[in-house]
């Protein structure tokens, strides 16, 4: 399931052919895709240059010249595709293919379909204002953290899956950086902030954490399965050098978290 890292180096696959390019024509082969794509979705493409291609949490966001955003998300298993003038015929799971001026085709593929692909007039995409800090963004640190969980009740597994919290985490991603900060997935919020509000050592730890695990998940090759330190690794042997624990699996909130319960904590 793409997370931020997964997410952002798509972007930076696509911003090459899309910035600047002209949508020629939109096909959609298949409009149920986690939503109805509205009736209008072609139209309103079609002859927009799309001016710039940002990511904001797990969503692609492009600009383009006609003052609306168009706002995707790759749900459990989208992806895109780039193809040159002389392509294939699209196979089943290919769902909506832009077809750029410059002969390039960029096709959005997702056997799932929980992606989701929506337009927006302006800026105002109601739904990415309420995603949390961005944790690459320079401005992200503990206090900025600090401020998002300290209202929260739940375990630190479940908030930081919480997009309002911090936006592009997942499963994967939340499970490395917990283990990486040395805490328990089950540990409650209210243990990392003051009585203030202010972030407690262990939250400090934690933000760098975080940051430490998607730029290295970011300059990583993506292919290797030994990338994870815990996740997918539950039975086997802690990898934190002294520490005699094995990896666990447990089900939160039904979805599968992995750690150490020996250095986690
Ligand atoms: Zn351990």
């Amino acid at each position: 399931v793409p997370e931020l890292p997964e997410v952002e180096q798509t972007v930076r696959e696509l911003r090459p052919v899309l910035e600047g390019a002209t949508i020629n024509r939109v096909v959609v082969r298949r409009r149920r895709l986690r939503r109805l794509l509205p009736r209008d979705f072609e139209a309103r493409l079609e002859g927009t240059t799309v001016r710039a291609l940002g990511r904001r949490g797990k969503y692609l966001v492009a600009a383009l010249s006609s003052g609306e955003t168009l706002v995707m998300h790759l749900g459990m298993s989208g992806s895109f595709e780039v193809w040159t003038s002389n392509a294939p015929p699209p196979g089943k799971h290919d769902h909506v293919l832009f077809q750029l001026g410059s002969g390039a085709t960029v096709v959005f593929n997702d056997p799932r379909r929980f992606g989701s692909m929506q337009i927006h007039s302006g800026h105002g995409d109601p739904l990415l204002g309420l995603l949390g800090p961005e944790p690459l963004d320079s401005a992200f640190d503990a206090r900025a953290l600090a401020t998002s969980l300290c209202r929260r009740r739940t375990t630190l597994k479940a908030a930081l899956c919480d997009q309002r919290v911090v936006a592009g985490l997942g499963n994967i991603y939340v499970s490395e950086a917990l283990y990486r900060a040395r805490l328990s997935p089950r540990r409650r919020c209210g243990t990392l902030v003051t009585p203030a509000g202010g972030p407690r050592p262990a939250l400090r730890r934690l933000a760098r954490a975080i940051r430490e695990t998607l730029t290295d998940a970011l300059a990583g090759t993506g292919e290797d399965d030994g990338r994870f330190r815990v996740y997918g690794r539950d039975g086997l042997r802690c990898r934190r050098r002294g520490c005699p624990g094995r990896i666990r699996r447990i089900v939160q909130g039904g979805r599968s978290t992995f750690f150490c319960p020996v250095c986690q904590r």
